[in-house]
C-alpha cells in the first residue's frame, strides 16, 4: 500500500482536498486527525480516512511515497465483455499511467473546467464507463480523483469517458490539454483541438 514518507513533506505542505476544501496540518498524523474531524463535523462518511489521504498525496506525488508500485497492482480489472467495461478498463490504465509518471503536470481552473465539461456533455463520445464490478469501478474512480486532485464542479460528476481517447472525461477537463492527443480523430466541437 503506497503510504507518504513521513520526513518529506510534499511540495505545498501536508494537505488533502476534501471535495474542493482544502485541508492542511504541519505532520501526516495530524493530517489525518484534521480530515477525520472535519468529515465528523460536516456529517460526511468517516471512510478510510488513512488510505483516502495516502491515495491523494502518493497519486500527486509519487516519488514522495514507500510503496507507489502496489498502489497501481492493487488496481481491481476485469476481462472486459462490453463496451462499457472495456472503456473503464481503459480508463484505469489512463489513470495509472499519468499517476505513475514522474512527469509533473497542472490543472486549469474551474471556469475552464467548466467551460471543456459543457462540451463534453453534449458530445456523442462522452459514453458511461461504470457499469458491472463495483469494487472495479470505486477502484477507477478512487484512481481518476487521484489525477484530477479531487476537484470537481458543478457538472463533471455526471461526466463519462471518452469513447474516442479512452479517457475520464470528469477528471480530463481539469488537466492541461498538452496531455491528450489532439492529432486523434475528434469531433470539431473537442475542446483538445
Ligand atoms: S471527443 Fe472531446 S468533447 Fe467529446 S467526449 Fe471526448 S474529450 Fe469530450
Amino acid at each position: 500500500m503506497a503510504k507518504p514518507i513521513n520526513g518529506m513533506i510534499p511540495p505545498g505542505g501536508w494537505h488533502y482536498f476534501q471535495g474542493d476544501v482544502r485541508l492542511d496540518s504541519w505532520s501526516l498524523p495530524e493530517l489525518y486527525k484534521v480530515v477525520q474531524n472535519y468529515r465528523a463535523e460536516n456529517a460526511l462518511p468517516s471512510g478510510d480516512v488513512e488510505g483516502d489521504v495516502n491515495e491523494q498525496i502518493c497519486g500527486r506525488h509519487p516519488h514522495y511515497c514507500h510503496g507507489v508500485d502496489n498502489l497501481t497492482i492493487n488496481v481491481v480489472s476485469i476481462n472486459p465483455s462490453t463496451a462499457v467495461e472495456e472503456l473503464m478498463n481503459d480508463i484505469q490504465t489512463w489513470a495509472k499511467n499519468l499517476l505513475g509518471s514522474n512527469k509533473p503536470y497542472s490543472l486549469v481552473d474551474d471556469a475552464e473546467a467548466a467551460r471543456r465539461a459543457r462540451i463534453c456533455l453534449h458530445c456523442p463520445k462522452n459514453a458511461n464507463w461504470r457499469g458491472g464490478c463495483g469494487p472495479c469501478i470505486n477502484s477507477t474512480d478512487r484512481l481518476c480523483a487521484s489525477v484530477r486532485q479531487a476537484r470537481d464542479i458543478a457538472d463533471t460528476p455526471i461526466l463519462g469517458g471518452c469513447h474516442i481517447l479512452r479517457h475520464d472525461n470528469r477528471s480530463a477537463v481539469f488537466l492541461e490539454k498538452d496531455l491528450f492527443n489532439a492529432k486523434a480523430e475528434l469531433p470539431s466541437e473537442c475542446w483538445i483541438k
